[in-house]
């Protein structure tokens, strides 16, 4: 069985894929296209062919377009103190340049949903007019931003008017001084004050991530979760990846999904009878509690290391300096800076995306004794 079947066990077990990606059954007979058309959410007027499809048949919908890689916080996890070596002004995307790339992926290549990330999104000057840009493309995308929530309060609004329709904002601990101390920078009332402006600007539901790490912040699931349900944000926890600049992660000192939800037992959860679909985040409902917007208050946890969910991957990524990668912990990326300098048509920079997309690995391969940290670290990738 090929690699993606035997990791997802999508295709039962009399199909596999065959080289060019067409499900052929145990005798060899065609039964159909691995290019799903069920999975080709919100783009019936497009034409399906000119998707981003990789050889396993997983098409890429969703859009993650890093901004910038710099950032205004320090995360210990993330980055060191002093920072990082920054990309130049020449190396970056000009807006123009994030504009067309983001147009070609929607108009020709079936994107619906398409998330500005970084490094830390709202230090980029040109954001609003980028949102503003990408919600008047049709098929009108999706659209969000990931961000620490410093000045979001003053953003919320703008972006909103622009078309935003959610943000996630990053919120590792209630603590203002464990605040300092993880992010080494005292800006933890920015943050509160930035979700509250999401909520405001109508940006919702809000979600919060939340990073966990050992004897770090792990004891605040419970408050953390109270917080956000006492407020109508939506959580989600994220196991800790090996994409730190540092080079630190060690898989035996992460906080696991199955940690990360036996902490939160006194919440009494329940399985989420909505499908998680292509989302990275396995939800619970949480019973007692209501979400902002009525029906059941949910948690998700995003447990990319201990339950992966690379067999629904419907994602395609977009660094800062106009790289395409097919997984955060991707080792191979494909120049699209360089055609867009030097003049390539949207055919030919489409194409180049799709041939990118081909070479998708089955999985992010964390498991595997030869795996490698890719090196970009996950600030200059954009998560
Ligand atoms: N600056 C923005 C923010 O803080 O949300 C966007 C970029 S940041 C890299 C995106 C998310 O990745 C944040 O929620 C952050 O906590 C998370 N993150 C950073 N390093 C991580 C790691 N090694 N493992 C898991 N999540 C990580």
């Amino acid at each position: 069985m090929s690699e993606l079947a035997a990791s997802t066990g999508q295709l039962g077990g009399s199909a596999e894929l065959d080289h060019s990606g067409a499900l052929v059954d145990k005798s060899g007979q065609r039964r159909g296209s691995a290019h799903k058309p069920g999975r080709l959410r919100g783009s019936a007027e497009l034409d399906h062919s000119g998707a981003l499809v990789d050889k396993f048949g997983r098409v890429a919908t969703d859009l993650r377009v890093s901004l910038t890689d710099k950032c205004n916080l320090r995360c210990t996890y993330c980055m060191p103190e002093e920072g990082l070596a920054w990309m130049s002004r020449t190396e970056q995307l000009t807006d123009d340049e994030v504009n067309r790339l983001v147009r070609i992926a929607v108009e020709q290549l079936g994107v619906t949903e398409v998330r500005f990330t970084g490094g830390e999104p709202l230090i980029r000057r040109g954001l609003v007019d980028i949102v503003a840009a990408a919600a008047r493309l049709r098929p009108r995308p999706q659209l969000s931003v990931t961000t620490n929530g410093i000045g979001l309060e003053r953003l919320a609004g703008p972006l909103r008017e622009a078309g935003l329709d959610r943000v996630n904002v990053s919120l590792d601990t209630l603590s203002a001084a464990r605040f300092v101390e993880l992010t080494r920078r005292d800006r933890h009332a920015d943050v509160l004050a930035g979700l509250r402006g999401a909520v405001a600007a109508g940006l919702t539901p809000a979600k919060i991530n939340t990073v966990l790490m050992r004897g770090i912040n792990d004891d605040e699931a419970p408050e953390l979760l109270r917080f956000a349900l006492e407020h109508g944000y939506e959580l989600r926890f994220i196991e800790q990846m090996p994409l730190d600049a540092q080079h630190k992660w060690d898989r035996h000192t992460m906080v696991t999904a199955d940690e990360i939800l036996a902490s939160l037992a006194d919440f009494g959860l329940l399985p989420d009878p909505v499908s998680r679909g292509t989302a990275p985040a396995e939800t619970w409902l949480v019973p007692g509690w209501s979400a902002a917007g009525g029906g059941p208050a949910r948690v998700g946890v995003i447990g990319s290391v201990t339950r992966p969910f690379c067999g629904d991957c419907d994602r395609t990524r977009l660094t800062a300096d106009g790289q395409v990668r097919n997984c955060l912990f991707a080792t191979e990326e494909s120049d699209l800076r360089k055609l867009l300098r030097d003049g390539a048509p949207d055919a030919e920079i489409a194409e180049a995306w799709r041939v990118a997309t081909r070479g998708k690995r089955a999985g992010h391969g964390i498991d595997d004794p030869a795996f490698l940290q890719p090196a970009r670290p996950m600030s200059a990738i954009g998560g």
